[in-house]
C-alpha cells in the first residue's frame, strides 16, 4: 500500500496512513492468561521489586502508574508505541477522516453555542499529534468561517519524546519552541497555520477559558484499582512478588479493606470491578470548567456503561501481552467505565452517550466524505486503503462497536439558556452533532 506524505494533503486530497493493524488495543483481553515462558528481568521490574521488598506489595494502580509514567523508565515516556511499528494503533492513525470529523464536531458545537470569539483546543494524550494535526487542517479549510475567532491549541502530555514528535508534526522548525521544563507551560509554539500551541503535563495547569477538550484513547491508560468480591465483602487486589518463581510476579489479593473502595457502588452486582480515580479527578474538573466557562468535551475510547469486569491487559507489538511479564516494555490498559465517568461529572454538566463509534461517525457524514476522498483519488491503492481504513473504523467486529463516543457539555446547551424553573420555553437548541444527525445551520 503506497503512502503518500502529509505535507501533499491537500484540500480534497487522502492521505495515506498506516497499514491495517493486525490488533488494536480494544479487544478484549482477560489479564493473566497468556502467560510467557520468557520472562527479561526489565530495569522497570527491578524498580518494582525493590519497591514491594521495601513496602510490601503495590495496587494495580501503582502498579500501572509506575509502568507507564514512572519519569525514568516508564513506557510512555521515551518511546513511540503508535502505528504499524509500535506496540498498537489508534483510530486517526488509521484514517484521516476520523480526525477530520471531529473537527468538524467542535466547530458545530461552536456554531451551535453562539460562535465565540475565542476558544481554546485542549487534547488530552495527544499521542503522535496526528488528531490535532487533521482538526487543524478542517481549521485551516474552514478559515472563512472561523476568520473572526482566536483559537489556541493546548496539549497536555507527559511524555518528553511524544511531545516532541507532537511538535514536529504541529509546528514549523524554522520557529523554533520555547522550552522551559521546571514551568507548567514546558513548551510553547505556533503551528503551521500560525495558531499558538503550548504543552503541560496535567489538565490543572491550562489556563481557564471557553474551551473545547478532546481525549481519545486517554482514559483507558490511566491506572486502574481492581476489586474482587469475597464472602469478607470487596477485597482489593495488589501485585507482590511471586515466592516459588524468582524474578516473577503475581497478584494477590489484600487481606482487609483498602481506600480505594469507596469508589464502589454500595448496589455493585459485578463479583469483580476495576475502578479509576484519576479518571475520576480529570472528569470533575473538566465538568467544573465546562460549567463555568463553557464549551464541550469529547471523550472517545474503548469501555462499557458499568458492566464489564476483568479488562486489564497489555499489548506489545500488536500482540496481547501478560500484565506482570517484562513490564516496561508493554502498554498497559482497561476499558473506560463510562457509568464511573457519568457519576463523577456529579450533574454538574450534561452529558451524552456512550454512543457507538460507527454509529457517531455514520452521524458525522463520513460516508460523504469517503466519497469525496474516493472520487478525488487516482490511484487504485489509495482508494483500497480508503475503503480498508474506513472498514477498520466501522465493522462492528473492528472498531465499529467496540469504540465509543461520550460528551459533557453545559446543561444549557441540552435545554437552551436555563430560566429559573424550567427549561421547556427556550427554543429547541439545535441537536449535538454525532450523537444525532449533524444538521448545519
Ligand atoms: N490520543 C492518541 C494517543 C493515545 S496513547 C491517539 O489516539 O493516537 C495515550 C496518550 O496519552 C499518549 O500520548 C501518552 O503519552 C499520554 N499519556 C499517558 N498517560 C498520561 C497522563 N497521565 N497524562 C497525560 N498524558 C498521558
Amino acid at each position: 500500500m503506497s503512502i503518500l506524505s502529509r505535507s501533499c494533503a491537500g484540500r480534497l486530497r487522502a492521505a495515506g496512513r498506516a497499514v491495517i493493524p493486525c490488533l488494536w488495543r480494544g479487544k478484549y483481553f482477560s489479564s493473566g492468561k497468556n502467560t510467557e515462558e520468557n520472562s527479561p528481568v526489565t530495569p522497570m521490574l527491578r524498580h518494582l521489586m525493590y519497591k514491594i521488598k521495601s513496602a510490601g506489595p503495590i495496587t494495580v494502580a501503582e502498579y500501572m502508574k509506575e509502568v507507564l509514567t514512572n519519569p525514568v523508565q516508564g513506557y510512555y515516556i521515551y518511546r513511540d508505541m503508535l502505528g504499524e511499528k509500535g506496540d498498537f494503533i489508534t483510530s486517526p492513525e488509521i484514517s484521516q477522516i476520523f480526525g477530520e470529523l471531529l473537527g468538524i464536531w467542535f466547530i458545530s458545537e461552536w456554531i451551535a453555542t453562539g460562535k465565540s470569539s475565542t476558544f481554546q483546543l485542549v487534547e488530552l494524550g495527544p499521542g503522535r499529534g496526528t488528531l490535532t494535526g487533521d482538526i487543524l487542517r478542517v481549521f485551516s479549510q474552514l478559515g472563512s468561517v472561523l476568520k473572526n475567532c482566536d483559537i489556541s491549541i493546548h496539549l497536555v502530555e507527559v511524555s518528553q519524546r511524544l511531545s516532541e514528535i507532537q511538535a514536529l508534526k504541529l509546528t514549523e522548525e524554522k520557529f523554533p519552541l520555547e522550552r522551559n521544563a521546571g514551568s507548567p507551560v514546558y513548551m510553547k509554539g505556533v503551528t503551521k497555520s500560525g495558531i499558538p500551541i503550548s504543552w503541560y503535563r496535567c489538565l490543572q495547569d491550562v489556563p481557564k477559558g471557553y474551551s473545547f477538550y478532546l481525549a481519545h484513547e486517554f482514559f483507558d491508560v490511566l491506572p486502574v484499582h481492581k476489586f474482587q468480591k469475597t464472602p469478607q465483602g470487596w477485597r482489593e487486589i495488589f501485585i507482590d512478588i511471586d515466592p516459588q518463581i524468582s524474578d516473577k510476579l503475581r497478584f494477590v489479593l489484600a487481606p482487609c479493606t483498602t481506600p480505594a473502595e469507596v469508589f464502589i457502588q454500595h448496589d455493585e452486582a459485578r463479583d469483580h470491578v476495576e475502578v479509576c480515580p484519576d479518571a475520576g479527578v480529570i472528569i470533575q474538573e473538566l465538568a467544573q470548567r465546562i460549567a463555568l466557562t463553557g464549551g464541550a468535551a469529547l471523550i472517545a475510547d474503548y469501555g462499557h456503561d458499568g458492566t464489564k469486569t476483568d479488562t486489564f491487559r497489555g499489548f506489545c507489538g500488536h500482540k496481547l501481552h501478560d500484565v506482570l511479564i517484562a513490564p516496561g516494555t508493554a502498554d498497559l490498559t482497561a476499558d473506560v467505565d463510562f457509568s464511573f465517568l457519568r457519576r463523577m461529572a456529579q450533574g454538574k454538566v450534561a452529558s451524552l452517550g456512550p454512543i457507538k463509534q460507527q454509529m457517531f461517525l455514520k452521524n458525522m457524514g463520513i460516508d460523504v466524505r469517503l466519497k469525496v476522498l474516493l472520487d478525488n483519488s487516482d490511484e487504485a491503492s489509495m482508494r483500497e486503503h480508503l475503503l480498508q481504513s474506513y472498514d477498520i473504523l466501522m465493522n462492528p467486529k473492528k472498531m465499529g462497536e467496540r469504540f465509543n463516543f461520550f460528551a459533557l457539555l453545559p446543561h444549557e446547551r441540552l435545554c437552551g439558556k436555563r430560566q429559573v424553573n424550567s427549561c421547556q420555553s427556550k427554543p429547541s437548541p439545535s441537536p449535538i452533532a454525532g450523537f444525532g444527525e449533524l444538521a448545519w445551520r
